[in-house]
């Protein structure tokens, strides 16, 4: 708001001044223009013209000013990150950052920490944690290898946390340098953690986002953390790199047999079990009309513009994202070179 009027009063007084120019610079104050708006008497025309521009220039300091205050307004609350730790049922909490979400479990012996998101994330988590909860983090576990998520683990690892990874993540956060702590425990299936009398089950359920995913099953509070191969009524991230089809529709489907009610992601509001078969829906129906589609004759442009999924269209995202995943499915089951 402030911008466009600035910009108004910046190019009113631009204007005034070559104005002015064109009308007094000869002297004699002749000049067939200079007759025409008043300026015959270069003296008092022109001392007008100075008044004007003397205003307008106030008018732009002002401006600037007000300006300069509002960036810099910007500026702080740009660099003022949203961050809470919320309860979702139980012992269960959700650590928000800005876009991202993670996850936090108390037991009595100790707390279990999900994704650290970042360094500054991790480090105000950390600080959270302590003031309330006065526990140490036992153990911390990667979703993914992606450094949106798993980026600032030395956090929690130089406190003396055990970090947990799928087998496949080492090798990721390597290749990728993903500043981070790297993994101290993998596992490849299922992995147990005990702890104070209570339980989170980690599990591999096959590739999708990425091939080394993992989501963690919080029993007791019929919760589920799982992060960017499936949300809450909002579409898949862009291209869905480095997705692989059909197994993320598979790991879906293995994702909602298990026992569960609360789905908690990692980008986006917290749902329910059916919201996930949802998004399984939604994948499914996405591939088949991109294939229906190649059939029929079209190019990828004219799929991009023309194939809607109207059942989905209150979804985050949608408008913004459905023709970069249908450019990701088209890539990902008909021309990988596309
Ligand atoms: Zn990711």
């Amino acid at each position: 708001m402030c911008f466009s009027t600035c910009r108004i009063f910046l190019d009113q007084t631009l204007f005034r001044r070559q104005s002015q120019r064109k009308h007094c610079s000869n002297g004699t104050g002749h000049s067939a223009v200079s007759r025409n708006t008043g300026c015959n008497h270069a003296g008092a025309a022109c001392v007008k013209g100075a008044n004007m521009s003397r205003i307008w220039g106030r008018m732009l300091a002002i401006c600037l000013l007000l300006g300069s205050t509002v960036l810099a307004h910007h500026a702080a609350f740009a660099a003022e990150p949203k961050r809470e730790l919320v309860k979702v049922k139980g012992n269960l909490y959700r650590f928000i950052n800005n876009h991202h979400a993670s996850v936090v479990y108390d037991t009595k012996d100790g707390l279990i920490v999900g994704d650290p998101i970042n360094r500054e994330a991790a480090l105000w988590l950390q600080a959270e944690l302590q003031s309330r909860f006065s526990k140490p983090v036992r153990y911390m576990f990667y979703s993914h290898h992606h450094a949106d998520h798993a980026s600032g683990g030395e956090v929690f690892a130089e406190a003396g946390a055990q970090v947990i990874a799928h087998k496949n993540a080492l090798a990721n956060l390597k290749t990728k340098s993903v500043p981070t702590a790297l993994p101290t425990i993998l596992f490849d299936d299922t992995l147990t953690i005990s702890l104070g009398e209570s339980e989170v089950v980690l599990k591999y359920l096959g590739k999708n986002h990425t091939d080394d995913m993992i989501i963690a099953h919080f029993p007791a509070e019929e919760a589920v953390f799982a992060v960017d191969f499936v949300s809450v009524e909002r579409l898949p991230y862009r291209n869905l790199q480095g997705g692989s089809f059909p197994d993320w529709y598979l790991s879906i489907d293995r994702l909602t047999k298990l026992p569960f009610t609360y789905l908690v992601p990692g980008h986006g509001k917290v749902g329910i079990h059916f919201d996930a078969i949802e998004h399984g829906h939604y994948l499914r129906e996405l591939e088949n009309r991109v294939k229906r589609a190649k059939k029929a004759g079209l190019t990828l442009e004219e799929m991009r513009n023309n194939i809607k999924l109207p059942r989905y269209q209150h979804w985050q995202n949608y408008d913004e994202w459905l023709p970069q995943n249908i450019m990701g499915m088209y890539r990902a089951v008909i021309d990988p070179d596309s």
